[in-house]
Formats: structure tokens, C-alpha cells, sequence
């Protein structure tokens, strides 16, 4: 999720970090849940629900349902959906792919990340488009390091994708996260080396790419939040917490227990 920031930058001591890290595990575990359920005929309903289960199970809290009166667990973004959809009634169907974004907050903090699947088969190009925006995430990532800039991220986001023809989603951005779902600094997935905010250790910010196959604009729909792309082609959108370190960024959400399912079931994207 991505949505309007707190204005101070917050900067976490090592054991707050710790908790968002603890909030982290359970959240990855949640998508992997998730994950283990996704194939044609399931409802997005059905997802939402066995998310907010197991997150409560471990003593969390989703920290969507309710936010700015969000109703579920899960954003859930199937095809030309950037983000920000809901789960319903909608059942998938082979050669769809879905976005499943998802906060817990434990703790006190909160940790967020997102993973995009594939339904089945899907095109070779849309195959494509999943692998490059995950990669994209990383290029990404690589730059959360002390001394640098938040432009620095979102340049190697869209040099990356934009070498493939995507289109970068200019209207909603990666965010700071702890004590609240969205603090500052914004984290564009587009900008120039050298420029935004500085980058400090104890920064923590989700970086959180939302890639088009066409063309990078965007619409709202009439509910409110669904975000969908304007030339209605597919968009990916891959997320993950990170704290900005000296030298190496620190991850802090993992997708360890997606990819352990993806692989057992033949489904793994990148
Ligand atoms: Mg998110
Ligand atoms: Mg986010």
C-alpha cells in the first residue's frame, strides 16, 4: 500500500529494527500462505481471509484493514490493477496474475511487502514483466545505503525497467514504515542519482516498484482506492521493507516462504 506520508523522517534504533524484522518473519509467512493457495477458482475473498487468520493466530494485527477505512487484510491487484484493489467475489483464472500486498504490525511496528504471482500459464510477456520488476526491486535496494540519496533508488528502478519499455508509475511511491504504516521520506520509483533526501542508518523504507507492460499512466477507479493502468495491460508490483545500513541495506521482510512454495509447485518467476 502507498498513500500520503507522516512529515518526519523517523530514524529506528537496532531494536526497533529488530521488531519490524519480527513483524517481517510473520508477514512473509502470511504471503506463504497465501501463495500455497493461488490457482484458478479460488476467490480473492477467499485469500484475504486465510491472510487475516494466520496473522491474528501469531498475535498480529493486518495493518490495511481498516486504514483510512481500507475493508480487508490483503490489497489484491489482479492484471491491469497497479494496486490498491480489494479482495471479493472475483475467482482467478488461468493466466491471470495477482498482486497480493500486505502489512502486519506486531510490536508496535509495522512491516510491509507485496508479491506478484502468476495464475497457471501465463504469457511469455507478462512472465517477462514479473521477472524484470522483481529484479527491479533489488537494483533498488542495492542503493539504501548511508550517504546516498533517495533518487539513487528510484534510478535504478527505472533505468532498469525503462531499458525493457515499461512504464514506471509516477502517481503512487515507496514510503518510510515503522511505528505507522506510512512515514516519510517518499520513495519514488523514478528520480535522478544525487538528488531526494539524504539516506541515513536507522532509515527504514519500503521500496515497492509498480511496473507497466504499457504505458505508465493510471486511473482511480469509482470505489476510491483501485489503481488500475490506463491501457488496462498488466502491471507488477514487488515490495520489501528494508533499513538502510552503512555499506549493505538490511532486508527486513523476506519472501524465503513464498519462494519455498513457488518452487515446490513449479511456479517460481524469477
Ligand atoms: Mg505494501
Ligand atoms: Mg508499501
Amino acid at each position: 500500500m502507498s498513500q500520503p506520508s507522516k512529515k518526519l523522517i523517523y530514524l529506528k534504533t537496532d531494536e526497533e529494527i529488530e521488531r519490524i524484522k519480527v513483524s517481517g518473519q510473520v508477514l512473509g509467512k502470511a504471503h506463504a500462505e497465501v501463495a500455497r493457495l493461488i490457482e484458478p477458482g479460488v476467490t480473492t475473498k477467499e485469500l484475504d481471509q486465510v491472510a487475516e487468520e494466520f496473522i491474528r493466530d501469531q498475535g498480529g494485527v493486518p495493518s490495511f484493514k481498516g486504514y483510512n477505512k481500507f475493508p480487508a487484510s490483503l490489497c489484491i491487484s489482479v492484471n491491469d490493477a497497479v494496486v490498491h484493489g480489494f479482495p471479493g467475489k472475483y475467482v482467478l483464472k488461468e493466466g491471470d496474475i495477482i498482486s497480493i500486498d500486505c502489512g502486519v504490525l506486531l510490536n508496535g511496528f509495522h512491516a510491509d511487502s507485496a508479491y506478484t504471482y502468476p495464475v497457471g500459464e501465463i504469457r511469455p510477456e507478462v512472465k517477462a514483466l514479473l521477472k524484470r520488476t522483481y529484479e527491479s526491486l533489488f537494483k533498488g535496494i542495492e542503493k539504501a545505503v548511508n550517504g546516498g540519496r533517495i533518487g539513487d533508488i528510484g534510478y535504478a528502478v527505472q533505468s532498469y525497467v525503462e531499458s525493457f519499455g515499461y512504464g514506471v508509475v509516477r502517481e503512487l511511491v515507496g514510503h518510510g514504515v515503522g511505528k505507522y504504516l506510512h512515514e516519510s521520506p517518499e520513495v519514488p520509483n523514478f528520480g535522478r542519482r544525487g538528488q531526494g533526501p539524504k539516506l541515513q542508518e536507522g532509515m527504514v523504507i519500503a521500496i515497492e516498484p509498480m511496473i507497466n507492460l504499457g504505458k505508465k499512466n493510471v486511473v482511480q477507479e469509482a470505489d476510491g482506492w483501485t489503481i488500475r493502468t490506463s491501457d488496462h495491460k498488466p502491471s507488477a508490483h514487488y515490495e520489501h521493507t528494508v533499513a538502510v545500513r552503512k555499506g549493505q541495506p538490511e532486508i527486513l521482510t523476506t519472501f524465503e516462504y513464498i519462494e519455498e512454495v513457488l518452487s515446490s509447485r513449479s511456479l517460481a518467476i524469477a
